[in-house]
């Protein structure tokens, strides 16, 4: 199998070759099908799993270039994986020339109101931030189409629930909405069957 199965552009297949990835992984080979034709997608996988390419993969693709407003924006528990997830996007979207930002705690809040008064497809953040911006009125939320809350469990471990869900009512309803998580609470069950719509599951 390769990336090829896919339907992804010359230029997702560029990067991809680029950064070596030849093979998809068995989370990349689930969900990218599923998740070029929008369907929201509960995902039962570990970190290490690739799941990360898994998501940035088919909304690299599905991304419009000339939209200047957020078009993405994928939750993290903590700093660290914001920015590798930012980096992430980066690398995949970079013959597409895709635009990420990272905004997460004690990074300096100005810095990112500048960065997202700019041109800006993708929005990778930590939940208390993410809440922050929206409050302030920094960050749009009006064209979001793709949620991703990446380590749901861990992020409710970190007590971000109240986050989470203020965010999930701040987004326009018509969009497509992505959890991945090592781990199914009831609290995760609960928010996923409230805000989202006929989820498939995939558990890798
Ligand atoms: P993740 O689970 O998203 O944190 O990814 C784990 C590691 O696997 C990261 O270092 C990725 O760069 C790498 N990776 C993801 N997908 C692939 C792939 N298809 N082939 C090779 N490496 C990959």
């Amino acid at each position: 199998r390769s990336f090829h199965d896919f339907s992804v552009s010359e230029e997702i297949r560029k990067a991809l070759k680029g950064l070596e990835y030849d093979i998809p992984t068995e989370v990349q080979e689930r969900v990218i099908p599923f998740a070029l034709e929008k369907n929201d997608l509960f995902v039962k996988a570990q970190t290490g799993s690739g799941k990360t390419a898994a998501y940035a993969i088919p909304i690299c693709e599905l991304i419009e270039w000339l939209e200047n407003k957020p078009q993405a924006l994928i939750l993290t528990p903590t700093r660290e994986l914001a920015v590798q997830v930012k980096e992430d996007f980066t690398n995949i979207g970079r013959f597409k020339r895709v635009k990420a930002a990272a905004i997460y705690g004690r990074h300096p809040f100005s810095m990112e109101k500048t960065e997202l008064k700019q041109k800006t497809h993708i929005v990778v953040g930590t939940p208390g931030r993410v809440m922050d911006h929206i409050k302030r009125g920094t960050l749009i939320l009006d064209r979001i189409k793709f949620l991703v809350i990446d380590e749901a469990d861990r992020m409710l471990d970190m007590g971000f629930a109240e986050q989470v869900e203020f965010i999930l009512r701040e987004l326009p309803g018509d969009r497509v909405t992505m959890m991945f998580s090592a781990t199914m609470p009831e609290e995760i069950k609960r928010i996923s069957s409230s805000y989202m719509k006929d989820t498939m599951y995939i558990d890798v």
